[in-house]
């Protein structure tokens, strides 16, 4: 049981299809700046279609909202610590930049959260030869 918890955060971590959790579900990998956010439109191992409905991912710009608040407010709140309460143009260059550098992860992982949380899929595990009776490896 641990085993398919630790699988399935890493399933998330690694963006990897909800279905099988083998499949990529971007493209490209994130340092691609220009092409980041290229999603496959199914899953190359499973063949799941990842866009659940037309404008599915519109959705993650909630998800997308969250970790920027989360990213403006630990942000804030380091550089009022270590910073010791800095002029107001401190802080909005602080947050700027670190919300621009971690965009690309923000987006990534937003989606992906869509994915997993409203994207209503169950895990099935593809068949590999032997891996559907004894896994417990
Ligand atoms: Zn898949």
């Amino acid at each position: 049981m641990q085993n398919n918890s630790e699988s399935l955060l890493r399933a998330v971590l690694e963006a990897k299809c909800p279905a099988c959790r083998q499949g990529s579900i971007f493209k490209y990998p994130v340092w691609q700046i220009s092409k980041f956010a290229d999603t496959h439109k199914s899953c190359p191992s499973c063949g799941m279609r990842f866009e659940r409905e037309p404008g599915f991912f519109y959705g993650a710009m909630y998800i997308s909202y969250v970790f920027s608040t989360g990213i403006f407010l630990v942000m804030g709140f380091l550089t009022y610590w270590f910073a010791n309460n800095p002029p107001v143009w401190v802080y909005v260059l602080v947050v700027l930049i670190t919300s621009l550098v971690l965009s690309p992860f923000s987006l990534r992982y937003s989606r992906v959260l869509m994915l997993y949380l409203f994207g209503g899929v169950t895990y099935h595990p593809l068949e590999e030869g032997n891996n559907t009776t004894n896994n417990q490896g």
